[in-house]
């Protein structure tokens, strides 16, 4: 079924320029059929082509665009066991975690068209004209969050459904009414494809020209550049590693006219043990701690690379059972070569390190030639985390640095020295944390999201969600990239002074046709005016 087409627009581009096939990570068999490089042209089309259904897609009905998001579920659920069987080969990922991450992936479909039916998300604003007012009249004020225009998305490995070619990004950018140019990821083109084939079947199906969307493959970094580049291009999205998303961002930034650019990247997450709550449950914390480690293969922006608690005997039973179910995890194969190699690098450089040691392993030897990865736990102290950079940047897999404190102090001081993070974890009691709340202070600067008595991994889309932070854990720590939150990185306020009614934006005719929520003379109502 597959073509390795880029698809723009609804046209298929044959692939005519280095060719390149997925590799099965698990086998190391290359899979049919060839993609290719796209090139400069062809992002000036799909771009040309985003721009002229940009009109098209804004002004349609928000039934319609909520009704196209309806479709696309149906549509990524309509190809059932193929897309599961095609990502599992590309990506390696267990089957019940890939179904989980379709189900995620429809119900962000539908989180969002919900959305749109509600339609308070626009944050209509309104203040109505005092013709009386001395000593001069105020005027008719209206405001309306409206789409940027067409947007680039970059997707990343470890989420083929929900951060990728129909992830988070593209549904609420074109929920938004953003056209949307998706750059492919080469670790799983043939996923892409079947998705892409999904959005153009329910933008048909919604009555939406196909060039609201377009994907295009590459392995190079010119075709990513290009559309970042590209002077059509209102802002990009981007998930992906630090060193990936830094270089799109500068690129960016560079433009003669410098557009948004909303990176998520890599973290390191943190995890703070608290006295009272190793006393209580020292051995459970080490077991889901290590749970979340290895879950996905360690392959989650959220994992918890590095765990700190005070110097105790409590700190010494969760080392040991740290140590303990390390070793029964079973080594599994990571979502590519490379990131694996990438693993073996990072680690191996940590062993040089004098002063960090191994507390646990996989027991069982991982397979090099299937990119197999082993659960890594290290232990070491403060001061040699410290002075180690090696120690406190992501090495993407299953290992984690447990590092043993002498203080409440010592373990203060790291919070201050901390980068931007997407989370971080507290475990303690609510004593601790009444104790502690200098903690949560500093942690408050430092990160997006902070989870008490949990771990960062395993990520609810809902409207509260915060995934993001300062940077480098994103580049702009207001926007987050999961959740309804996320559309508003493809909007922008547009502002309305003295129009006649019917000229107005729906969402800001007196009638509140939508029944949103309005802020109409600074109070809060779903009435008409
Ligand atoms: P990646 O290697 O950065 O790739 C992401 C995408 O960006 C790919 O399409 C890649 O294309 C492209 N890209 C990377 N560098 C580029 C450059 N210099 N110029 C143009 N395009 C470039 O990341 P990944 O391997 O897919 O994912 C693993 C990383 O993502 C980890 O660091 C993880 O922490 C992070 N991640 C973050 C989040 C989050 O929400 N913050 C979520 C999941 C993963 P090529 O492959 O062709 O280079």
């Amino acid at each position: 079924m597959l073509t390795g087409h880029h698809l723009i627009a609804g046209r298929e581009a044959a692939p005519d320029h280095a060719p390149f096939q997925a590799l099965n990570p698990t086998t190391n068999q290359k899979l049919e059929p060839f993609f290719g490089e796209a090139n400069a042209e062809l992002a000036d089309e799909a771009l040309q082509a985003a721009d002229g259904a940009f009109d098209s897609l804004r002004t349609s009905s928000v039934e319609t665009r909520a009704t196209f998001l309806d479709y696309l579920g149906e549509e990524i659920m309509a190809l059932g066991e193929a897309l599961l069987e095609r990502a599992h080969q590309e990506t390696a990922l267990p089957m019940a975690r890939l179904i989980g991450e379709r189900g995620r992936a429809i119900g962000q479909c539908k989180l969002f068209a919900g959305l749109l039916r509600e339609g308070s998300w626009a944050q209509a604003s309104i203040d109505r004209a005092m013709p009386e007012r001395v000593p001069a009249p105020k005027p008719d004020v209206r405001r309306i969050l409206q789409p940027v225009g067409p947007v680039v998305i970059f997707g990343a490995s470890n989420f083929p459904f929900a951060i990728g070619v129909v992830g988070t990004d593209t549904v609420c950018a074109l929920a938004a009414g953003c056209p949307v140019v998706v750059k492919a990821h080469p670790a799983h083109p043939g996923t892409c494809e079947m998705l892409s084939r999904a959005v153009f079947n329910a933008l048909r199906r919604a009555g939406l020209p196909d060039a609201c969307f377009s994907m295009l493959h590459g392995r190079s970094h010119e075709i990513g550049t290009e559309l970042v580049r590209h002077p059509i291009t209102q802002a990009v999205a981007f998930t992906g590693s630090l060193h990936g998303g830094r270089a799109l961002m500068d690129v960016a930034a560079a433009r003669p006219h410098p557009i948004p650019f909303y990176g998520e990247m890599g973290s390191i997450n943190p995890v703070f043990l608290l006295p009272g709550a190793l006393k209580e449950r020292a051995a459970g914390i080490a077991e889901a701690y290590i749970g979340s480690v290895t879950m996905g293969v360690g392959q989650f922006c959220t994992n918890p690379a590095i765990v700190l608690g005070i110097k105790s005997p409590e700190l010494g039973t969760f080392l040991e059972n740290a140590g303990q179910h390390a070793a029964k995890v079973a080594p599994q194969t990571m979502l590519h070569r490379g990131i694996c190699e990438a693993y073996e690098a990072g680690t191996a450089v940590w062993s040089t390190i004098g002063g960090l040691k191994k507390v646990g392993t996989s027991a069982a030897e991982p397979n090099n030639d299937a990119s197999q990865a082993a659960c890594r736990i290290f232990t070491t102290t403060l001061d040699v985390l410290e002075s180690n950079e090696e120690l406190r940047r992501e090495v993407f897999g299953p290992c984690s640095i447990v590092t043993e404190c002498a203080t409440l102090e010592e373990m203060l001081r790291f919070a201050n020295s901390l980068e931007g993070q997407l989370t971080a974890a507290i475990h303690g009691t609510a004593e601790d944390l009444r104790t502690h709340a200098a903690l949560i202070r500093v942690l408050e600067r430092k990160v997006g999201r902070i989870i008490f008595n949990g771990f960062g991994t395993g990520i609810e889309p809902c409207t509260s969600m915060h995934h993001g932070g300062p940077y480098p854990a994103a580049s702009h720590s207001f926007y987050t990239s999961i959740g309804t939150g996320s559309i508003y990185r493809f909007v922008r306020p547009v502002c309305y002074q003295g129009f006649p009614d019917d000229c107005l934006p729906l969402g800001l005719q007196n009638a509140n046709l939508p029944g949103a929520m309005r802020l109409v003379d600074g109070s809060l109502t779903r009435d008409a005016i």
